[in-house]
């Protein structure tokens, strides 16, 4: 069995059963980007247990199944747009930033593309800039994908100390992937199953685009999504007739060598 690392997965929503699902297929790490918990929460100190969360509790839950645990830390944009709150967040982030599965600042982003959304990922860039970390960044899903993400890439070159290559723009589609690799950023691949990225149209985009800077996920969360995304498009693309070594590299090999610019990320038998 392969050996995979899951980039993007929102465990606090998922059941324990999941973390034996996600073992039994191979997966030798998970990566949890702070983001919304399906609800609205009405305080910084909602925040700040959610951290405690996802830098205490879920690395014990699933080191019980021998999976690595991962996370990124900041006040996603969907619950960033009243800019007080957001502040007394980000406010919290610097002391976890000292905790040992912390890899970075993420997934910031934008979810309608508004000023106030705006102006927060600004300042969590410059969070990430100020403490050397690495940033991931969520793309809206809303049809304004492309201007989103437009601006979101524009935001990040604006500032003058961000290393593309040290940045991964998540959930890109066809129409936004080019413009995100020609930049010199990562991109990350959402597989859905419902709508948007299939198993199919990843390994297309994969085909067209090439193999390097770039990675899959299922970032499943508390909606309808699938933990087990990533080992069927790694099924699936073996029956397209791709070899071990090319499944490799872009489930394994590739979140490993983005992730392993945090002196935090440690894999073992990675070789
Ligand atoms: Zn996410």
């Amino acid at each position: 069995m392969l050996r995979y690392i899951e980039p993007h997965a929102h465990m606090v929503s998922r059941t324990t059963d999941d973390y034996e699902k996600l073992a039994l297929a191979g997966c030798a790490a998970v990566c949890e980007p702070a983001f919304w918990a399906g609800f609205d929460r009405s305080s910084a100190q909602g925040f700040y247990d959610y951290f405690r969360q996802i830098t205490e509790y879920e690395p014990r839950r699933a080191a019980r199944f021998g999976i690595r645990h991962y996370c990124w830390l900041c006040i996603n944009p969907k619950e960033a747009e009243d800019p007080g709150l957001a502040r007394d967040v980000i406010a919290l982030i610097p002391e976890f930033l000292q905790r040992n599965n912390v890899l970075g600042i993420g997934e910031i982003g934008l979810n309608k593309n508004s000023r106030n959304e705006l102006r927060i990922l600004e300042e969590h860039i410059q969070l990430a800039v100020e403490h050397d970390q690495l940033i991931l960044v969520h793309t809206p899903h809303l049809e304004d994908k492309m201007k989103g993400t437009r601006l979101i890439l524009d935001a990040l070159k604006n500032h003058s100390s961000i290393d593309p290559g040290r940045v991964i723009i998540d959930h890109v589609e066809e129409h936004t992937i080019r413009m995100v690799m020609d930049e010199g950023f990562w991109a990350g691949m959402t597989l859905y199953p419902e709508s948007k990225c299939s198993p199919h149209r990843a390994i297309d985009m994969l085909e067209v685009h090439g193999c390097e800077r770039i990675w899959m996920n299922s970032a499943c969360d508390w909606g309808v999504s699938d933990p087990l995304a990533v080992p069927r498009t790694m099924l699936e693309m073996r029956r397209r007739g791709y070899d071990d070594g090319w499944i490799r590299k872009v489930t394994l090999e590739n979140p490993a060598r983005f992730m392993g610019q945090s002196p935090r990320f440690k894999l073992d038998g990675l070789d």
